[in-house]
């Protein structure tokens, strides 16, 4: 779809020049997201300053009858802000100020381009922080949060992005803003800001968000469990969590990825292990060293060969900068990767974790398992070349072939990288029609032309959009 050349001048009026990019080595930048099994690249990207210039951005659009994709950091894990016949892309990293904290009421307003960490990093002085941290925190904003409805390590004992925004400013798909949601806790009426997160992008943009912060806990234990067995390793999740002790975070890494992370960042992980817990409480001091005890018992009683404890503060920051950057270490192992995200309930996990490695086996693909092992959400990373044709279509059957498994197995085709345009085809498999339908209502009440993020999320919608054919840089 080619734009209206008077488009560019008046989104250029309203933005500045410095503010708008539409040269192809400007854009290739914007043409994926961390998916990189699929791009498209926008004919202009612009990044406005705050929400005036956001809702001038989408009127002007309306009255050219073009559409847009919003757009955050682009860590997004599921191709979320690749633009499908949408040829404006709305980047909201220049909106990145923390607009006000309010101490007393433990609330922050943000704009929607603050990085995750920021948040924490400017409230923790006084002994707040904002819950949701996702591994991608050094980089992904809040309005990608919002729109992901993202989780983190930590999603076990603190819940999800949803459970930590209280309110949200959007500009509609028209170009109106409104608010949605209240700093009350029961506030009257249907809650829009529920619906409103989770939506990825296909509501409008979000512009601000009121996030709650919570009191930083007293306290912390952080336990590294070593495993000669990983079905051993995921029989300890279950036990844990059965002897009634919630966990803050509770994580898994398999052989493959340790070795990768301990050749990356030299924690000292024993690289032979078949399998790690990474396990933490939290909350007032008193209780903690007994809480640890029970857990490093069951651990053992599961055939743990080792139960450690980080010993001070930047040991158990060490432990988790090897978590949390686990993806980043996966480079060593191969050219490209792709990170599936599934659910399975928790008693699942041997059983995916075995019918992962069938897959794996059956496609000649390599797999490293990190992932969220308390929430049964799994990320398995199939690594690839993407100069090889073969190998790339075999990872999208073995993707395909997981997320099935899942969806057999009780669980869900995603628990927190989004549907994007990496999954519109599986919906089915987990969705009657009549649920789809009744999904696609609810999006036409806030954007009733499509105009926000279009062919995302639904099948049907999809129709004639050639996603499931990867625009890869293949070697032939
Ligand atoms: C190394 C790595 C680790 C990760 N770990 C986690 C993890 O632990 N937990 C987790 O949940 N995710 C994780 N992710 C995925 C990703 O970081 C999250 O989905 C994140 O919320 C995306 O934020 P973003 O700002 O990068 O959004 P983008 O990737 O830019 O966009 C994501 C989606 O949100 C929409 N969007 C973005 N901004 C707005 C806005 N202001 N208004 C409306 N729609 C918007 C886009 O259209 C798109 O659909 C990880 C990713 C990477 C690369």
């Amino acid at each position: 779809m080619s734009m209206p050349a008077a488009l560019f001048d008046d989104l250029a009026a309203i933005v500045g020049a410095g503010g708008l990019l539409r040269r192809d080595e400007e854009l290739m930048v914007y043409e994926c997201d961390g998916y990189t099994l699929e791009r498209s690249r926008p004919e202009v990207v612009v990044l406005p300053r705050s929400t005036a210039e956001v809702s001038a951005i989408v009127r002007l659009c309306n009255r050219h009858d073009v559409r847009f994709v919003p757009r955050g950091a682009g860590t997004g894990l599921s191709g979320g802000c690749l633009p499908i016949r949408a040829p404006v892309m709305i980047g909201l990293s220049r909106m990145n100020r923390i607009v006000s904290v309010d101490l007393e009421n433990c609330t922050a307003r943000v704009e929607a381009g603050v990085v995750n960490r920021e948040v924490t990093a400017r409230v923790a002085p006084h002994g707040l922080y904002y819950a949701p941290d996702p591994s991608s925190q050094p980089a992904c904003t809040i309005g990608g949060n919002v729109a992901e409805n993202s989780g983190g390590p930590h999603t076990l004992k603190y819940g999800v992005t949803t459970n930590h925004v209280l309110s949200i400013e959007l500009v509609r798909s028209d170009g109106e803003v409104v608010e949605l949601g209240g700093v009350l806790d029961d506030g009257p009426g249907y809650d829009l800001r529920g619906v409103l997160i989770g939506a990825e992008g296909t509501f409008g943009l979000v512009t601000q968000a009121t996030l709650r912060l919570l009191p930083l806990p007293e306290g912390y234990r952080t336990l590294l469990a070593v495993f000669d067995r990983i079905d051993d390793a995921s029989a300890a999740v279950s036990g844990i969590i059965g002897r009634g002790i919630v966990p803050a975070a509770l994580e898994m890494m398999d052989q493959l990825m340790v070795e990768a992370v301990e050749a990356a960042y030299h924690f000292g992980f024993p690289k032979d292990a078949d399998a790690v817990l990474i396990i933490e409480i939290d909350g007032l001091r008193a209780g903690l060293a007994r809480q640890a005890q029970r857990i490093e018992a069951v651990c053992r009683e599961h055939g743990a060969r080792e139960v450690r404890i980080a010993a001070d503060e930047a040991e158990r920051a060490a432990l988790w900068k090897s978590r949390k950057r686990a993806f980043g270490a996966v480079g060593r192992l191969a050219p490209n990767y792709c990170t599936q995200d599934g659910v399975v309930p928790r008693t699942k996990v041997p059983e995916i974790l075995r019918i992962i490695r069938r897959i794996a086996e059956e496609q000649r693909l390599r797999v490293a398992n990190v992932f969220h092992a308390g929430d049964g959400n799994i990320h398995p990373i199939l690594l690839y070349d993407e100069r090889d044709r073969d190998q790339v279509e075999r990872v999208l059957v073995a993707g395909r072939q997981i997320l099935e498994a899942c969806v057999a197995l009780g669980g869900s085709l995603t628990g927190e990288h989004g549907i994007g345009v990496e999954k519109m085809d599986l919906l089915p498999l987990l969705f009657a029609e009549a649920d789809l339908d009744l999904m696609r209502r609810v999006r036409r009440v806030f954007d009733a032309e499509l105009r926000s993020n279009p062919h995302k999320m639904f099948p049907a919608e999809s129709a004639g959009v050639a996603v499931s054919e990867p625009q890869r840089r293949a070697a032939s």
